[in-house]
Order: C-alpha cells, then sequence, then structure tokens
C-alpha cells in the first residue's frame, strides 16, 4: 500500500477543477479561497480515500490518511489561532460530503465538531452566551448522533417537542439557556440509551467516526437510490469527499444570520439575486423549513451593508464560474463568509431564460448558451398547467416551489406514495408538513409534491424543481396528521385517496381535479431554439396526421411533415364503416365504389395537411395498417349472428302464429296484438342482416392472421389490393394540383411503407406515374413530388443500393425496424420481458426508446452508405419513435441522416438535440 498518497488538501492548495478527486463542493471552497472570497478554513479529503475505505473489507481508514487529516488540523488551528480540543479557546468544525455530481440533500453534514463538555464552557466563556453554546452543543449532539451513529431523528425529536412545551416555547429562538442545556443533557441520554455507549468526548475521535459516516453514506440507501434514479455512473461520480471546515456561526446574535442564495431566480430566471436568510440561526434551520425564513429582499433594510456585499459576493461568483450559482452563506457577527457554491439547479423555463441572458451580458457564448441545457429537460416546459377557463376555488395557498399542475390522490408518506404511485401505478401527490431527504422514494413515485411547512429552498422545494415535479411548499393553512392519514384544510379535510390538484406555479392547492392545458413557449425559448436551428445539421419534422397535429408541430417549429399515417386518418366513427366495407369487398367494383367514397375524404385531408405545412414537405405513407385494427371482432360478430338468428326465428313463428289466430277463436284485440307484432321485425330483413354478418365472418376469418403485424400491411396491401394505393396517390397528387392551382406551395412526398423489394417499389411507383401522367393532363401541369420508402425491415436495409435506384428518399422506421432486427414483439416485449432485460442488464436500454446503435444502428448506417453509394442525394430520415430521442438524434446525426421526425411536442427537444449532436461531435478526419 502506498502511504504517501496525498489524501487531503488544504483549500488553499486542492485544485478547484478536480471535481472528481475533491467532489464538487470540496473543489469549489478550494476555488473560493484561491479567487480571494471569505471561505472559512479548511480543507478536502479526496474521494480516492473515500473508494479505498469502502473498498477494505474491515472499512478501515487508507494508511496515512489519519496523519494527514491531523497535520491539517494542525494546521487549521494556526490559521484560526484556536484549538481541537481546546477547553479555553475551542475549535469547532463542520464535517460534510460532496461527490463530483451534485446530489441535493442526499448526504449528511454534521456542524459544531469538536464540542464536548469542557470545549462547550471554554465556547461560552469566548462568547460570554451561555445560550449559544448550548444551542449549538444540542444541535451537535442530535446531528452527529443521527448521522454518525445511527440514532433516529424521532428519538431527539421528542425531548426537544417535550422542552418547547414545557417552556411554552413557539420557536427555537424562544428557549432559554437553561432549556437549551436541558436538551443537551436531554439528548446525551438519548444518545446513550440508542448505541449503549456514552457520547464520544474526544475531539479527535469524533472526527474520525465522522469521517467514516460520510464515506459510509456513499453506500448507503438514499444514494444508492439517488444514483440509479438519476442514472449517475461511476465515470460521473464515483466515491464523496469529506469537507472539514472551520465553524462559523449565523447564530451570535442579531448581527449574524445564515441565509441560501441563487445568483438569479431558480424558478423563473429573472437575473436578480434570490434567496432566504434567517437572523440568528445556523444553516439547516433554513433549509429543513423549521422556521420561515425571510426573503433576501428584507436584508437591504435589515442590514444594508451586508446586503451590498452580498451583491458583490453574487458578482463575483457568476463572473467566475460564468454560471448560476447557488451559495450559502453565514454572517458572524457582521462578517460574511461564503460556505459553498455550486451551479444552481433550476426549472427549465429558468435555465432557458437564464441561458438567453447570461448569452447577452456576453459571459457565455451561444453555444455554452445550448449545452448547458439538457435536450430532454425542456419537457418541463410542456408541463401542462391549469385551464385558466375554468373556475375553482383553491382551498389553500403555499409557495409557487416549482412549477407546472397536477392532479392525483393525496398520500402522506413516501412508502405509501411508492407503493400506491410505482406499484400501482396510481398517480399520487406527496402532502408532507415538511420533507426530509429519507423522502427522496416518494418524490420519485409521486406526480407532485405538497408541504405545509418550510419555504422556496427548503428540501421538498428544491428536489422537485430539481426533477421538474410541480410543488407547492409551505402551505401553512394546510395541518397534516400523518398517523390519520388526512390533512385539514379550515373547515374541510381530505383523506389518503382523495383526489386534489396542486399548481406549483401559483402556489394553490385543490380540491379534486382540475382540468390543465399545454403551457405556452416562452419568448426565450424561441430565441434559444432558433440559435439550435443555426447549429443543427439535422433537420428537425414532425409526424403528424391531422391539421391539429401539424398546426402544432409547426408551433413547435417543425419543418415538415415526415410521417402522416394515413391509417390514423381513417379511425373516424364516419369513415370506418366505409374502410371495412373497402378491406371485406369480394370485387373489385364492390372495392371500387368504397374507394370512389374514400377519395373526396383523403384528397380533403391532404389538402389540408399541405396548406398548414406550406412550404414545407408533406411525407405521406401509402396505407400500412395492420389489418386487424380495421375489422370488426370475430367473437363479437359470432354473437351478434348468433342474436340475429334467435330474432329471425321468433320472427318467423309469430308470422306462423298470426296465421293461426283463425284456429283460435281469439279475440279482436289479441289479433290486433299479433298482428302489430308479425309487422314489428320483417324476417327478411333479419336474414339480410345475417347474410351481411355472414359474409363479414367469413372474410373476417379469412384474413385472420396469427401475427398481423408481420402479416397482410404495408406494401403487401399495396399489391393485393392495387386500387387502394392507387386511390391514396390519386388524393395525394390531385391535393397537390389543387394547393398549387390556389398558389400554395406543395412539396408532396409519396412514401411506401414495409418495402422488402425493389420490385414493390416499382410496381408502386408504375401507379404512381400513370396517375400523375392523368392528373398532369387534366391540371394542364405536373405536380413536384418526391417517391420514397420506409426503411423497416432488415432485407430493405441489405438491399438499400438496388431501392436507392427507385427511391428518392428512405426513412427508417426504426419501430419496424427494432422490432424485426431483435425478433422482439413491439406489441409485447415492453411490458413481457424488457423490464426483466432491462433491469438485470441483459440489455441496458429498451430498444424501442433508446435506438439500439449497435445492432439497428449499424443497419441503418450500411442502408445510407449503400443507398447513398447509388444516389449521392438520396434524402434519408428516421420517423421512428426513436427520432425524438437525445441519444437517438445524437447518433443520427453521426450517422449522415438529414432529418428526423417526432411528435410535435417532442419537437423542440429535437431541435435542441440536434444542435448537440452537432456542437459535440469532433470535426470528421478527412475521409
Ligand atoms: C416505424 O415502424 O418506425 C414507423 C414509423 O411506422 P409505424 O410505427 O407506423 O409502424
Ligand atoms: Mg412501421
Amino acid at each position: 500500500m502506498d502511504t504517501t498518497t496525498q489524501y487531503v488538501f488544504a483549500f488553499e492548495d486542492g485544485d478547484g477543477k478536480d471535481k472528481k478527486l475533491l467532489g464538487g463542493k470540496g473543489a469549489n471552497l478550494c476555488e473560493m479561497t484561491q479567487i480571494g472570497l471569505n471561505v472559512p478554513p479548511g480543507f478536502v479529503i479526496s474521494t480516492a480515500a473515500c473508494l479505498e475505505y469502502l473498498d477494505e473489507p474491515k472499512r478501515a481508514l487508507p494508511p496515512g490518511l489519519i496523519e494527514q487529516v491531523h497535520e491539517q488540523m494542525r494546521a487549521l488551528e494556526q490559521k484560526t489561532g484556536k484549538g481541537f480540543g481546546d477547553p479555553d479557546n475551542p475549535l469547532l468544525v463542520s464535517v460534510r460530503s460532496g461527490s463530483a455530481m451534485s446530489m441535493p440533500g442526499m448526504m449528511d453534514t454534521i456542524l459544531n465538531l469538536g464540542l464536548n463538555s469542557a470545549t462547550l464552557q471554554g465556547v461560552i466563556r469566548a462568547t460570554d452566551d451561555p445560550r449559544f453554546g448550548y444551542d449549538a452543543y444540542r444541535r451537535f449532539i442530535q446531528l452527529f448522533g443521527k448521522v454518525a451513529l445511527g440514532v433516529p431523528d424521532e428519538a431527539f425529536d421528542k425531548e426537544f417537542a417535550a422542552i418547547k412545551e414545557a417552556a411554552h416555547a413557539k420557536q427555537d429562538v424562544d428557549l432559554s439557556a437553561t432549556d437549551l442545556r436541558e436538551t443537551c443533557e436531554r439528548f446525551l441520554k438519548v444518545v446513550e440509551d440508542a448505541t449503549g455507549h456514552p457520547f464520544p468526548t474526544d475531539p479527535y475521535q469524533q472526527l474520525e467516526i465522522a469521517i467514516k459516516a460520510v464515506f459510509n453514506s456513499w453506500s448507503g440507501k438514499r444514494a444508492v437510490d439517488y444514483r440509479k434514479q438519476f442514472n449517475i455512473t461511476p465515470d460521473m461520480a464515483n466515491g464523496t469527499a469529506v469537507n472539514v471546515v472551520t465553524m462559523v456561526f449565523g447564530n451570535r446574535g442579531d448581527d449574524s444570520a445564515t441565509g441560501v442564495a441563487f445568483t438569479r431566480n431558480p424558478a423563473t430566471g429573472e437575473n436578480k439575486l434570490y434567496g432566504e436568510y434567517l437572523v440568528n440561526a445556523q444553516g439547516e434551520d433554513v433549509v429543513a423549513g423549521i422556521r420561515t425564513p425571510k426573503p433576501l429582499d428584507r436584508l437591504k433594510v435589515e442590514m444594508p451593508d451586508l446586503a451590498d456585499q452580498l451583491d458583490e459576493l453574487r458578482d463575483k461568483l457568476e463572473t467566475h464560474y460564468r454560471e448560476v450559482q447557488d451559495f450559502e452563506f453565514t454572517i458572524e457577527q457582521g462578517q460574511l463568509y461564503c460556505l459553498q457554491t455550486r451551479n444552481g439547479k433550476m426549472n427549465t423555463v429558468a435555465m432557458v431564460r437564464t441561458s438567453v441572458e447570461m448569452e447577452r451580458e456576453g459571459l457565455i457564448t451561444k453555444e455554452q448558451a445550448l449545452l448547458r441545457i439538457a435536450p430532454e429537460s425542456l419537457e418541463q416546459m410542456l408541463f401542462p398547467r391549469l385551464d385558466p377557463n375554468i373556475k375553482a376555488e383553491s382551498v389553500a395557498q403555499g409557495l409557487p416551489a416549482s412549477p407546472g399542475a397536477a392532479s392525483g390522490i393525496a398520500v402522506f408518506d413516501a412508502d405509501r406514495a411508492e407503493h400506491l404511485g410505482k406499484g400501482q401505478g396510481l398517480k399520487v401527490i406527496l402532502v408532507r408538513e415538511e420533507t426530509k431527504p429519507e423522502d427522496i422514494h416518494g418524490f420519485f413515485a409521486s406526480e407532485a409534491i405538497l408541504t405545509s411547512r418550510g419555504g422556496k429552498t427548503s428540501h421538498a422545494a428544491v428536489v422537485a424543481r430539481g426533477m421538474g415535479k410541480p410543488c407547492v411548499a409551505g402551505a401553512e393553512g394546510i395541518s397534516v396528521d400523518v398517523d390519520r392519514r388526512e390533512a385539514r384544510v379550515g373547515l374541510t379535510s381530505f383523506k389518503e385517496g382523495d383526489v386534489i390538484t396542486i399548481d406549483g406555479t401559483s402556489g394553490k392547492v385543490y380540491l379534486g381535479a382540475i382540468p390543465t392545458v399545454e403551457p405556452d413557449f416562452t419568448p426565450e425559448l424561441h430565441t434559444l431554439l432558433g440559435w439550435a436551428d443555426e447549429m443543427s445539421k439535422l433537420k428537425v419534422l414532425a409526424n403528424a396526421d391531422t391539421p391539429d397535429d401539424a398546426r402544432r408541430a409547426r408551433r413547435y417549429g417543425a419543418v415538415g411533415i415526415g410521417l402522416a399515417r394515413t391509417e390514423r386518418m381513417f379511425n373516424d366513427v364516419e369513415r370506418l364503416p366505409i374502410v371495412i366495407e373497402m378491406i371485406v369487398a369480394e370485387t373489385p367494383e364492390a372495392r371500387q365504389e368504397a374507394l370512389d367514397r374514400l377519395l373526396p375524404l383523403q384528397r380533403q385531408d391532404f389538402h389540408d395537411l399541405f396548406e398548414v405545412m406550406s412550404p414545407h414537405p408533406v411525407t405521406i405513407r401509402l396505407l400500412d395498417p395492420p389489418i386487424h385494427e380495421f375489422l370488426p371482432d370475430e367473437h363479437v360478430l359470432e354473437r351478434e349472428l348468433s342474436e340475429l338468428r334467435a330474432l329471425a326465428q321468433s320472427a318467423r313463428g309469430v308470422t306462423v302464429l298470426a296465421g293461426a289466430m283463425g284456429l283460435l277463436h281469439a279475440s279482436e284485440s289479441l289479433r290486433r296484438e299479433v298482428e302489430t307484432a308479425r309487422h314489428m321485425v320483417d324476417p327478411t330483413v333479419v336474414e339480410e342482416a345475417i347474410a351481411k354478418k355472414e359474409a363479414m365472418l367469413k372474410k373476417v376469418r379469412a384474413l385472420y392472421e396469427t401475427n398481423p403485424m408481420l402479416g397482410h400491411r404495408g406494401v403487401r396491401l399495396g399489391m393485393t389490393f392495387p386500387e387502394i394505393y392507387r386511390m391514396q396517390v390519386r388524393a395525394i397528387l390531385e391535393a397537390a394540383a389543387e394547393c398549387a392551382k390556389s398558389g400554395i406551395e406543395v412539396h408532396p412526398q409519396i412514401k411506401v411503407p414495409q418495402v422488402c423489394t425493389v420490385q414493390e417499389l416499382r410496381k408502386v411507383k408504375e401507379y404512381v406515374d400513370s396517375i400523375h401522367a392523368e392528373v398532369a393532363a387534366r391540371y394542364g401541369k405536373p405536380v413536384r413530388f418526391q417517391f420514397g420508402t420506409m426503411i423497416e425491415v432488415v432485407r430493405a436495409c441489405m438491399r438499400a443500393d438496388s431501392l436507392a435506384e427507385e427511391a428518392e428518399f428512405f426513412s427508417f422506421g426504426t419501430n419496424d425496424l427494432t422490432q424485426a432486427t431483435f425478433s422482439f414483439s413491439r406489441e409485447d416485449a415492453e411490458n413481457k420481458f424488457l423490464p426483466l432485460y432491462n433491469q438485470s442488464g441483459l440489455l441496458q436500454d429498451n430498444p424501442f426508446d433508446v435506438l439500439d446503435v449497435k445492432g439497428v444502428g449499424k443497419l441503418m448506417q450500411l442502408a445510407v452508405d449503400w443507398g447513398r453509394a447509388v444516389k449521392p442525394d438520396l434524402h434519408v430520415g428516421i420517423c421512428g419513435e426513436h427520432g425524438g430521442h437525445p441519444a437517438s438524434i445524437a447518433f443520427c446525426h453521426q450517422a449522415g441522416l438529414d432529418y428526423v421526425s417526432c411528435s410535435g411536442p417532442r419537437v423542440p427537444i429535437a431541435r435542441l438535440a440536434a444542435a448537440h449532436a452537432a456542437l459535440k461531435s469532433a470535426p470528421t478526419p478527412n475521409a
């Protein structure tokens, strides 16, 4: 073992850029110290030490580590003029974790380490403030007890509540020194009862236990869950560092305070210092939401001089880091210290606004402005908001802590949220008095979070914002009773299972479900996406089947339709019977009759799409229905038939009865009744209905397929029923000719699905050419269009060179291509075996979500290369679901595609992802 390894770095010496070794917090403390900010002296123990410790079966600290820690403690003693464990002038430190990735609230902090009964007296003498001393000591005992010794919080909370009650104290600051001394005594006993040992008094022993506790927390459930949820791999963060920092006190009287701040507003992005502070308090009071803090605007009134210093600190942080900072500060008797800074976690609205504004202020470039926003996070800007047309009375008002609106059933603890949300797939809203890090699994399972206490920087608010989930915090009008699983709001109440709605944008809480609407784009998002379009090579088109879809897609910035699924246009109550007629027709004439009725409808469909999208291209895919989707169910038909047959028999029976009335000497009125019954059902009509249904059943049976997804669909249908494709081609070309006639610029693209052979493509091209000639003659002008093919079967990839002879474009249908490549049914895999495959690592991702670059991608690359070898200007795109997935888009960029096409609401995500792909791709070496 190498005993000379340097594990411990003073803030003056650590490399502020080496977040992997020193953790984000530690590296920043080093950097802040080195750029001259007022940081309390301290040092960092590296993540490498953590990993060695966790690797060691007996969990012993690496050799040499403790000696290095002692050496640094001596240096701290020199810098502060205090002694660690010195009863006359004690040095106290905080011990904090911090890994390379910021994980808010995931790790534990211990404050005031170094206190024992002797040093406590030193603190009291030095400050002449017994109340302060006991307050510091009781905080230390609780934090150390909980974090390092595993004593549950509740044991302390119970004692503390009893003391507060006896003292009639509403808030902690109302407690006297005597109350706090008694608190310390009770807390020491709590620890001894829980652990069977007296509370450790030797400061160096305390420090060693604390360091190990921080290291251990890296492999604790909370941290492991968090990393899993956010896909934090060892590559991104491996082990936690430990930061040992000289304590400074925000609770040394009314000229002291503590606070947390963002250099810009993390909910809106507004360029204004944003945060909260508490006078005469310590850090965790703000974060835990135990006392309601004041907004920083108040500091200008209460401590104007410090408010100016804080503004200065803000400017220094932003100009140095060129990123919005989330920082903690303490004012100790009029002196401002910066305790921590990290890149601010903001919701996406704020990320987008700050990106645009920081670029305009010259802090960052356009490229940086784009790259600091994860494409997927734009989903947050597509969050629903409450329908403004619905008038609903809110029952409570809290702080708008994280925007967006959601409805769900109320649950009152994280485990229930997990059980009902994740386990049973219900939409739940986690309702708590306040949340703590151990509630994290409840966040993951919930639609939104509601708390009755705490500020906008409370745990609930920060974590929900990071996750992009709506949150209302500090709704003090709600009183939460976890044991009874109910919350009282004024005269009313709601229980577990009752539906509530919260609006994280306004802070309002409603009973029942309130309808929501789609959000608008902010002007900043428009600007940012405009920059994205300038940088990207891939164009972003949309999959849209209706004019409404197309309009929405355009609003989102789509520059065309990459896929209009024509079969979706037939899912209409009025059209479906005509489509069924077309399918079950016994003769070409009968089929033509149905098609003649469909032609004008389709022509109008295409006309509308062309008009909405003009002047951008509209790619229309010829019919590709798994045929069973359009046919009546065989069992339903059988049941209907047997009912009709029974009816026919009854009708015949009534006719016989009517004829027999003369034999019965029946009264006149009875004769009339029987006669009326005879007229009610005409047996010949019933016979006719039976004949139709029988024909339908026969057809349904004839067309039955065991695996319709691999059956009679796509171009196969076009081969067996050419009149269907002919009708569609005519509708496309006529609609285009009509548009052109009325001055609408159109670029129709005709796309053939499920193609395996060039002969199929040629056959369809024949129909297209002959109809085109007809339409051109009729309108006196040829219609410009492109003809291409979907690539969604393996053979199409393998025969790409030959398909390229006929096709002007390729469009990868990666939904089917994934199905075909894996031989996984796209209908069944995702809820049968794929979850197990993903959980057990047999497959890293769900290939129907994330393009399988290694398999499907390889086929795509071959097809692109072979296709372009024959036709260098072959236009290539993707229109499977992967077209809206950022990592898949990155692959499409590399593979040389021209466009991606995805559902309308994903278009902004795809636009940003396309820019990321272009910016991140290394310059291509000369081929
Ligand atoms: C595809 O297969 O990827 C595709 C876009 O077509 P569909 O999903 O309609 O089969
Ligand atoms: Mg397909």
